[in-house]
């Protein structure tokens, strides 16, 4: 592209010519384990973006003092090199100050591309780097792709309808910041020994605006959909909320948990964190029952990851038919008892089996749940 001439862009904002700009920046999130798994996955598609640009993928760590030791999982799942910032006063998530410290390393090493993993803070902060550094930004991106003749990536979304696919770029400003759902894009496997580069960077962040008072941890009794193996979900066509009493049984049986579509998180008979697809979670199992459900674009955006999926809906015209890999046109309420019954018996026969061979000990010791 030629160069940008910015009177015509905005008088007001700092002259910026996009070639002067380089690599694909994956901002960490910190969380009790390290570095979360949800910004681990955005190296996937830097490593796409920055393969096609010829640049590299850089890894941006803002923590407490230790932090840098955190650098070593994202050079071993794909970043070329990390800058890691150590400070007390990034001992506790504020926007604003982790913001500020993302804006002063971008202002110093001129990215070109910034993801972020769309969690709760990326959400926050995403847009807060971009307003400041006066760029655009693209929310819940489901594939990010590289103009050839331009070197644009483009930020591939639904829109709001979901029929299609927008393909948004920044043409006139840089960095081009995108987000990402977590389990969009699939966790780079690790490498272990694979060498990077990790700089340390010494920056001053600002006092908060904000000051934590007291953290409360909400007491979470199931695994949330995200983490789940195996999730038994349930559309409209349920009917009723007692439709996934049966499905919660169904669960536990296969030990996997319940979620749903909107349309039943809508009818308030599901939560919304229980909520699967484009305006919910996206979840990776090994098994997904779909049961009721339609299988509408929106919906199936959050399956994406999903090993299998197995349909359960009376309309064998349904779009979810075509594509799952296992499906029974019947209606639930005779299909979900039936599998309930088999699965119980199957339970029982191992039970007495193992007690045959090992003693009534061995049913003590044994896993309980799934796997049968
Ligand atoms: C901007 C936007 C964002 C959205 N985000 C999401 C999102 O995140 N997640 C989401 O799910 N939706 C989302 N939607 C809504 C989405 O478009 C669909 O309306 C919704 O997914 C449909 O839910 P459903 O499949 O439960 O219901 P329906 O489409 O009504 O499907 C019900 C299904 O149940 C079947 N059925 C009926 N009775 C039985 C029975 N007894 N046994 C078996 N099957 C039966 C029917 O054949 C039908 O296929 C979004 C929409 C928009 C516009």
């Amino acid at each position: 592209m030629g160069r940008v001439e910015c009177e015509k862009i905005c008088s007001l904002w700092p002259c910026e010519q996009p070639e002067e700009f380089r690599n694909v920046w994956v901002v960490a999130e910190l969380d009790e384990q390290g570095v979360s798994e949800a910004s681990l996955q955005m190296l996937t598609p830097a490593r796409r973006i920055a393969d096609k640009l010829g640049e590299s993928v850089v890894g941006v760590i803002a923590g407490p003092p230790g932090s840098s030791q955190l650098a070593v999982e994202m050079v071993e799942r794909g970043a070329d090199e990390v800058i890691v910032v150590e400070h007390e006063r990034l001992s506790e998530y504020y926007p604003d100050v982790v913001g500020s410290v993302i804006v002063e390393l971008s202002l110093k090493y001129k990215p070109s591309v910034i993801l972020f993993a769309a969690t709760a803070r990326g959400r926050e902060m995403a847009p807060y780097v971009a307003n400041t550094l006066k760029t655009g930004i693209t929310a819940d991106c489901t594939d990010f792709d590289v103009d050839p003749k331009t070197r644009d990536v483009l930020l591939i979304r639904p829109p709001f309808s979901a029929i299609m696919l927008a393909y948004i770029r920044t043409p006139f400003r840089r960095p081009q910041i995108g987000t990402a759902r977590p389990n969009v894009f699939p966790l780079p496997e690790r490498q272990p020994g694979r060498q990077g580069r990790i700089v340390r960077e010494e920056v001053e962040p600002p006092e908060p605006m904000a000051r934590l008072v007291n953290r409360v941890r909400i007491p979470r009794s199931e695994v949330p959909i995200e983490k789940a193996e195996v999730i038994v979900s349930g559309g409209r066509g349920l009917g009723t909320p007692e439709g996934f009493r049966v499905l919660e049984e169904l669960a536990s049986l296969l030990g996997g948990v319940i979620a749903g579509s909107r349309k039943a998180v809508d009818a308030g008979w599901i939560p919304p964190e229980r909520q699967v697809g484009q305006t919910g979670k996206s979840v990776k199992p090994i098994l997904y029952i779909a049961v009721g459900i339609s299988g509408s674009a929106q919906h199936m955006v959050g399956v994406r990851e999903a090993r299998r999926i197995v349909a359960i809906n009376i309309d064998e015209n349904a779009p979810i038919i075509r594509q799952a890999d296992y499906s029974l046109i019947a209606d639930y309420r005779e299909v979900i008892p039936a599998l309930i019954e088999e699965l119980r018996r199957l339970k029982e026969e191992r039970s007495r089996y193992l007690e045959e061979l090992l003693g009534p000990e061995a049913l003590r010791t044994a896993p309980q749940g799934g796997g049968s």
